[in-house]
């Protein structure tokens, strides 16, 4: 079974209001997909990011020449050579592939992987809590109210990216406005230093209810995260942005935190995505995804999660949550997919047991615009 024809999908929204974290404002959400086909017939989607432009023009000249002809069942060396042509490009490649060699032998992406250990996933609404609005504090409140309203019972909101004290008025109107089998976590975007961040201790000290405090300190300082990791009463979690299984090592050997969080669209395709997990729990640490820029993306870290064995014996948190973007973002609907009391319950079927949405797609479709 051989590669016969790739399309792209870049897709932009500007967004009518800007939000954000630490890192500043968005001003746009975007989405590049591909569908593989086979020429046995079977198709497969595909997600990465980067700017839709240099995506485009990669993909265009080199590597869809280089994947026409090659063989589906080449998907770990395909993904491979693809990343060093383009290092993001690689996750949409290894799903596209995945899901035609499922697909094609008529069984569900977790079959291929050797099965589930569930069929419902938990997910948490992330939000970006900041705005233009002068009220930005009241309509963080507001949006987690509603969340929890809608049956979410964990929520992940930014921090880092105002003064100290304004972001701890922030944290403690949300502490107050949830239950008590609510949970909460933090996102510092990788923005404070080890004094700064220890300066949450007494914040944490007085509350409980926190999920983990996620990179407070930049990713690459593995030994303050561990000394950070004494300090604080709450658990630690971050490695969003790193590229390669082995560079979850020094995170890993040195015990820095207690959650890493790998994206699969920034590692060598689903497959190396799926080994940082299984490396995080030889470790014994626990692994919880991040997949802000992408539903694909977040299906296949759910199918992931659906894989991967406990984390501990203890009910009902056998198995780490997936995050859920709740902002407004209309890409986040191209998977038919809805969260009842914050779980997915994940289709059967094969390939990946369900249809993107074509029409969404079509309408979102980048005209090739300046928008950055
Ligand atoms: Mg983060």
């Amino acid at each position: 079974m051989k590669i016969r024809k790739v399309d792209t999908f870049p897709l932009l929204y500007r967004l009518p209001k800007p939000y954000g974290d630490a890192n500043g404002m968005k001003r746009f959400r975007a989405s590049y997909l591909i569908k593989i086909e086979a020429d046995s017939g079977e198709c497969g989607w595909g997600e990465c990011v980067d700017s839709l432009g240099t995506l485009q023009i990669t993909f265009r000249e080199r590597i869809i020449p280089f994947l026409i002809g090659k063989p589906v069942a080449d998907r770990r060396k395909l993904a491979q050579t693809v990343k060093k042509i383009h290092s993001r490009s690689a996750s949409a490649v290894s799903m596209a592939l995945a899901e035609i060699t499922a697909s094609y032998a008529g069984v569900h992406i977790t079959d291929l992987w050797g099965g589930r250990y569930r069929d419902n996933v938990p997910i948490y609404a992330s939000f970006q809590s900041y705005s233009e609005e002068h009220d930005w504090q009241k309509q963080s409140v507001l949006a987690v109210k509603k969340a929890a309203a809608s049956g979410f019972n964990a929520f992940k909101v930014k921090i880092g990216g105002k003064s100290f004290q304004e972001d701890i008025r922030h944290i403690n109107a949300i502490q107050d406005a949830l239950s008590d089998h609510m949970f909460l976590a933090l996102d510092a975007n990788q923005s404070y230093d080890l004094a700064a961040a220890s300066l949450w201790r007494s914040i944490m000290e007085k509350q409980s209810g926190f999920l983990w405090l996620e990179e407070p300190l930049q990713i690459k300082y593995a030994a303050e995260y561990g000394m950070l990791r004494q300090r604080l009463p709450v658990p630690l979690a971050g490695g969003e942005n790193i590229e390669s299984f082995a560079d979850y090592i020094p995170l890993l050997t040195q015990r820095s935190v207690d959650y890493i969080t790998p994206d699969p669209l920034h590692v060598a395709g689903i497959d190396e995505y799926r080994e940082t997990l299984s490396m995080a729990r030889a470790f014994g640490i626990r692994a919880t995804p991040h997949t802000y820029d992408g539903a694909l993306t977040r299906l296949y870290a759910l199918f992931a999660q659906a894989c991967l064995e406990p984390f501990s014996k203890m009910k009902p948190e056998t198995i780490e949550p997936v995050e859920w973007d709740v902002m407004d973002n209309p890409f986040t609907q191209l998977i038919p997919i809805q969260p009842s009391n914050s779980e997915i319950t994940l289709p059967y079927g094969a390939g990946i047991g369900l249809e993107i949405d074509q029409e969404l797609l079509s309408y979102y479709l980048w005209d090739g615009s300046s928008y950055e």
